[in-house]
């Protein structure tokens, strides 16, 4: 080996640790900043590494490329808001997706008969699901966007066709491998990819989207290990494992937080009856109490333990900073809080997490799930901020709930539970929150952000 290729090779083995690292830091919130340093450090040996090797012509296009990806990516950053995170996300799948389709392409077209058989194997799995990935990511992004129905678009035998579809690619490739000639069967797995993401995330509802999203992040990371595999680079071989099985980790994930089966998700066009808006049950006629933010005030002043529960309210809002002052302003009457962060609040996991980050907000007041649920019934108050699916006690109770089995937060336990939320429109999954009608329930009906911010002077004003 000469000695940029040990220069390379070491680069690689550095870069390859960094990432595992990266990973093993965006485990937890306190280690996720340092995480995403250490993967930006593995990219950027990584890709200097790439850049010393001895193949390359011209270095003029590479950088063109370089100027032009990290110009998008910055103003992107800059652009998009939190909210929006799950768009983004699929938006950057549907690129990455793209390139390591094209590589593969390029690399067909250069070298087809010449490569051996496993690696046209690995070219026609990399082609095929790049192609997937670029075009089934992009109708996640217009699902989401609202450029696409959200409802799930079906038709008849449409899981036979895709599975047929994907049957066909797959012995297209084992076609591909013993003859490697036949350049109308290689495009024709290019085609087939680019048909199957379509028609595969078309039958699927927007509110999957996450999930969905998810699940082609792990394709695009299959797509890059097979491209390290059809390219020799042991980096993508890595990179694109971890990317893989922890895309898929991921979903599955998410799946359970949300008690849904991934077959349900992939197949089962959740939430085809329900338009935006509308909630099931017949519970809409049922009395609730709506309360101002000086009944709200008057109960914090008589607490001394409140625990807050945001959801994807908070995060449309923007109230994280409310929040964060809020708390501060219960701490200083030596009220206890602490923050009940649920796995599927919000719209991508971590969202809460985030948020609460970006606004300072101790690690050390966030709890999960298991670890506060017993909580609630020793608690004064609960502030939900924006969030509904996550405190529905349906998904305890109502077996024919589309949300039964989901674990949810015990809030209805508390002596007073104070909603913040703009309407009394279901959440997420369309469904009715029966805790909104609970008589220790209080609806403190507007913007999120600024009933917290009117709920602080309040409490400012009012004294003990
Ligand atoms: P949710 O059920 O979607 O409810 C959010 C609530 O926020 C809505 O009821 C909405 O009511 C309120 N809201 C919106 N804008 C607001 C504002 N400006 N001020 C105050 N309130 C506002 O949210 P969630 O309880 O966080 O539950 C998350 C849902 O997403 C779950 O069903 C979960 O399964 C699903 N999901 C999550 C993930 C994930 O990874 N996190 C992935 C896939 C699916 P109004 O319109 O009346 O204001």
């Amino acid at each position: 080996m000469t000695p940029t290729g040990v220069v390379v090779s070491l680069s690689y083995l550095v870069a390859s640790v960094l990432f595992i690292l990266c990973l093993r830091g965006l485990s937890s919130p306190e280690g996720a900043r340092r995480g995403l340093v250490l993967g930006e450090i593995g990219m950027l040996i990584a890709i200097v590494g790439t850049l010393l090797h001895k193949e390359i012509v011209t270095y003029e296009w590479i950088l063109g490329g370089m100027f032009l990806g990290s110009g998008i990516g910055i103003a992107i950053s800059g652009w998009i808001p939190m909210t929006k995170m799950p768009e983004r996300i699929a938006f950057s799948h549907a690129f990455g997706g793209l390139a390591t389709a094209l590589v593969g392409v390029a690399e067909y077209m250069r070298e087809a008969e010449h490569l051996t058989s496993f690696k046209m194997g690995a070219l026609g799995f990399e082609t095929f699901l790049g192609f997937l990935t670029f075009t089934g990511s992009l109708m996640a992004f217009g699902k989401l966007q609202g450029v696409i129905t959200g409802a799930p678009v079906t038709w008849r035998g449409q899981n036979f066709i895709n599975i047929g579809l994907f049957v066909g690619a797959i012995a297209a490739i084992g076609v591909l491998v013993f003859r490697r000639d036949l350049s109308q069967v290689f495009f024709g797995i290019a085609g087939t990819g680019l048909a199957l993401g379509i028609m595969a995330v078309l039958p699927i509802g927007g509110a999957d989207m996450p999930v969905v999203i998810s699940l082609l992040n792990s394709y695009a990371g299959l797509a890059a290990c097979a491209t390290g595999f059809a390219l020799g680079s042991q980096v993508l071989i890595i990179s694109g494992a971890l990317d893989g099985s922890s895309g898929l980790l991921l979903s599955m994930l998410m799946s359970k937080a949300m008690n849904r089966s991934f077959s349900n998700v992939l197949f089962g066009a959740f939430g085809t009856a329900l338009e935006p808006g509308k909630a099931t049950g017949a519970l809409v006629a049922k009395s609730y109490n709506e309360a101002t933010v000086e009944d709200a005030g008057a109960v914090l002043k008589a607490s001394q333990s409140v625990i807050f529960v945001p959801g994807y309210g908070m995060a449309v809002s923007q109230a994280q900073h409310a929040v964060r002052d809020l708390a501060a302003s219960l701490e200083r009457r030596g009220v206890e809080v602490k923050y009940a962060i649920h796995p599927v609040a919000g719209r991508m996991p971590g969202h809460m997490n985030v948020l609460l980050a970006e606004a300072n907000v101790d690690y050390e007041k966030l709890f999960d799930l298991d670890d506060i649920n017993d909580d609630f019934a020793r608690t004064d108050a609960v502030i939900i901020v924006g969030a509904n699916d996550v405190v529905n006690p349906a998904a305890k109770k109502d077996p024919s709930s589309p949300i039964y089995g989901m674990p949810v937060f015990n809030v209805e336990q508390s002596r007073s539970v104070i909603v913040l939320k703009r309407s009394m429109n279901p959440g997420f999954s369309g469904v009715e929150n029966e805790l909104f009608f609970q008589p220790n329930t209080m609806m403190v009906l507007g913007d999120a952000k600024k009933t917290l911010l009117s709920m602080i002077s309040e409490l400012k004003e009012g004294g003990h």
